[in-house]
């Protein structure tokens, strides 16, 4: 049962409670081997714990409402929101097709993304778990369906879209809706992907004790390590609001900070795990999480 903190109409509640999302009949969604094993299995175990808001859906709720219209839409000659299934080792790994784009002999497969500007900013080539997730899909259509995929790619939709912003900043979205492309990965380095994946996760089944899980990758926990920021001063003596360079190593920030002949000062900027602190709903209860913090 969630809370609701911020008295959000009944309308809000009722289409967040019968989001239907599903995998289908499948051990594995395609969405689910790409992230943690850890994370994955703690939504098992701990899933009557979990104290969630309704306004943690609101955005996945957006993203659903994008879907439904621009699926009513389609083009005849596209395929919409199709359901594939694929044996793995044994298990079976589905993966829902957002939109699959005729294309001369094949298909461009295509995923929505409801996500911020920033996000496209610091990863104007898509994030790495979108080219995992299309690459899987792309196996999922070949294998299942015989159709011939000849690329991939996410179609980006910027919840925070600015026009004062674009053309302004560098690497800003230049429109509300773009699409990045991605590359394809060849059949072999895919399948060799999937099969990893489904058995780092299928390695988990069965376990309800949480500090026998693996534990998250630096990449899992969104981690960034500790840096240090030169400030140097302007003409009027006072510091520069934005850092002049940012370093892994306090020597390279001393040796650029004296190099450059000006007044400087070092700032240690502490190291983050980001999806730990602020995103991960199991938090309270991983062993993992509290070694971090106590280190
Ligand atoms: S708190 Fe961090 S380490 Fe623990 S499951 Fe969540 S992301 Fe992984």
């Amino acid at each position: 049962m969630s809370s609701n903190k911020y008295n959000l109409p009944k309308p809000f509640l009722k289409a967040i409670e019968n989001d239907g999302y599903t995998k289908g009949d499948a051990d594995f969604s395609a969405t689910q081997i790409i992230d943690s094993p850890r994370i994955s299995r703690m939504k098992h175990i701990y899933k009557d714990k979990v104290k969630k808001d309704y306004y943690d859906s609101i955005f996945p709720l957006l993203g659903t409402a994008v879907h439904h219209i621009l699926e009513k839409n389609k083009d005849e000659d596209d395929i919409a929101e199709e359901r594939l299934y694929m044996n793995v080792d044994g298990f079976v790994l589905s993966g829902q097709i957002d939109l699959q784009v005729k294309d001369g002999d094949g298909y461009l497969v295509h995923d929505y993304k409801t996500t911020s500007a920033s996000t496209l900013t610091y990863n104007p080539d898509g994030k790495r778990e979108w080219e995992e997730q299309l690459n899987i899909y792309a196996t999922l259509v070949e294998e299942s369906t015989g159709r011939k995929v000849n690329g991939i790619g996410v179609w980006a939709i910027i919840r925070d879209w600015s026009k004062v912003q674009a053309g302004r900043k560098e690497g800003y979205p230049e429109a509300p809706v773009v699409l990045v492309s991605m590359s394809l990965w060849d059949a072999q380095e895919r399948m060799d992907f999937i099969r990893s994946r489904v058995l780092k996760h299928s390695m988990v089944e069965g376990i309800d004790d949480e500090s026998k899980l693996p534990e998250c990758t630096k990449e899992e926990r969104w981690a960034k390590d500790k840096t240090y920021a030169v400030y140097n001063f302007i003409a009027n003596g006072s510091q520069r609001k934005r850092a002049t360079r940012v370093f892994d190593t306090a020597d390279e920030a001393l040796t650029f900070g004296k190099g450059k002949g000006d007044a400087y000062v070092i700032e240690e900027r502490m190291g983050k795990n980001t999806r730990c602190e602020s995103w991960c709903d199991f938090k309270e209860y991983c062993s993992q999480y509290k070694q971090i913090i106590e280190n």
